[in-house]
Order: structure tokens, then sequence, then C-alpha cells
């Protein structure tokens, strides 16, 4: 599932890419992806200009200018493709933006969605979600405060969206290899200065996940030299049996709370 790097990178290229244009087509091939009847959800998108594009958590949410705001939830095998028709993917497509001869693809919307909602409303929408944890007011005197009385395993809590936005199964597992922490650890076994390392891995893994592009497998568009380059610089994810980089174990894979779950059994503590 994309997490905070991959669509904050969605963000940037799709910005490049369609920020001011007009919509021009709307076309709504599975009812369910949509939370209106799908006539009134074409008759509130198209013609509209897309304003700004903004991420929460591992939202998209694109501002019209008729003040309404699309958000976007790509949850599991959920991903986009901008281009012509020459270039379509040979994917079901679930909703297609399109501005003029160049379209905005949405596959895999199988439990993702493309809500159509009042700009006002969506803050409500989202009004469970944790803190952005790149955010400059997101400091460390924070999360100290939020992580002290945490009980839980840590990659259940840090993949929690009450908690923090945008952390994954993915980047919970790089973000604990880069503290030397176990997975399975409990936030009550945690020091403060393992809780300050802690902070500092997840804004240091974030923000290189988001230069070098994140993990999507599929590029945005035709040429797009940035999406996925991250997925090569994962350190435990998806490397099980692998040599760990730092001491050369083979990286562990384990299931904690039906999640997979990546760690060294050497460097983690
Ligand atoms: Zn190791």
């Amino acid at each position: 599932m994309p997490e905070l790097p991959e669509m904050e990178t969605y963000r940037k290229l799709l910005t490049e890419k369609i920020a001011h244009q007009q919509i021009t087509e709307v076309e709504v091939n599975r009812e369910k992806s949509v939370n209106t009847p799908v006539d009134a959800f074409i008759q509130e998108v198209r013609g509209q200009t897309i304003l700004t594009i903004e991420r929460r958590a591992k939202h998209l949410l694109f501002h019209l200018n008729n003040n309404k705001t699309l958000l976007l939830h790509l949850m599991l095998g959920g991903w986009m493709f901008y281009g012509d028709e020459s270039n379509k993917p040979d994917r079901t497509i679930q909703v297609k933006l399109s501005f003029g001869g160049m379209h905005l693809y949405f596959i895999g919307l199988r439990l993702g969605y493309l809500h159509v909602h009042d700009k006002e409303e969506v803050p409500h929408v989202l009004e469970k979600l944790g803190p952005e944890p790149l955010n400059e007011n997101f400091t460390e005197n924070t999360f100290q405060q939020l992580m002290g009385p945490k009980r839980g395993m840590l990659k259940t809590t840090l993949i929690d969206q009450s908690f923090l936005s945008g952390i994954g199964n993915c980047y919970s597992d790089e973000i604990c290899f880069s503290t030397g922490l176990l997975p399975m650890k409990r936030g009550t076994e945690l020091s403060e200065e393992d809780r300050s390392r802690l902070y500092h891995s997840i804004r240091a893994v974030l923000s290189e996940a988001i230069q070098f592009g994140g993990y999507m497998e599929s590029p945005l568009y035709v040429g797009d030299q940035l999406t996925g380059g991250f997925d090569a610089k994962c350190k435990v994810y998806d490397r099980e049996g692998g040599a760990c980089f730092r001491c050369g174990h083979p990286i562990i894979k384990d299931e904690l709370s039906s999640r997979k779950t990546f760690y060294c059994q050497v460097c983690q503590h």
C-alpha cells in the first residue's frame, strides 16, 4: 500500500502535470470508487479546474475551483498513470479524469476511492488522523509525549494512523531497522534516548524515501525518472533471507498482528 513518501511523490509529480488544468471529461467505471451517484459525481467534477494538490497522511486532496475537493485513498493495490490513449496501461480503469488529450487513470481501486466533498467538509473527514511526522511543528518533544505512554508493539504503534500519519508496513520496518530497535519491542520498554533516536529515524527515513521517489513499481508517466527509486534502497522490507547491509546476517520475515514484518535479529534489539 502506498505510504507517505509514495503519495508525496504523486503529489509532486501530479502538481507539475495537472495543477491549473481543466478536467474536460470524467469517466467512472466502478460506482463503488466514488461516494455519490455517478452522474452527480461527473456533474460536480467535469469542467472544473484543479487549483492545488495537497497530501494528508496517505490521502491526496485535489482542490477544485468550485470549492469541492477530490479525496483520494489508493489503499491496497491502487496506483495512477498519466498519459494519452496510446500509452494507457492494459488494466481495468476504475476512474479516468481527462485533461484534453491527456488522462489521469486510477487503477486497482478495489478498496481505494476517489470521493468528492465540499472543501470545508474534508478536515472533518480526516479528523481522526494523527500528526504529520514531517511537519515543522512535529517536534521531538511532541513525539516524546505521544510515544511515552504507548504500550503496544513498536510496529503496531507506528502504523496506527491515529498515532502518526502516513506510515505503513514498509516504512515501519525501515524505521525500526534504522533505529536499531526490534519491531515487536513494547513502547513501554523504550528509554527516552530510544524514543529520541526513533523520532530522528522516522524523519530521516521518510525524507530519504521522498527524495528517491518512494517504492511504487509503476512510473506515473512515460519517462518518469523519480517514482520507485527508493525500492532498491529498502534495507529490510521484502528482503527475507537477504544479507543485512550492516552485519551480513539474513533478514528475518515474521508476522506481527497478521502484518508481514522484516528485521535483522543482530542489529535490532
Ligand atoms: Zn544486521
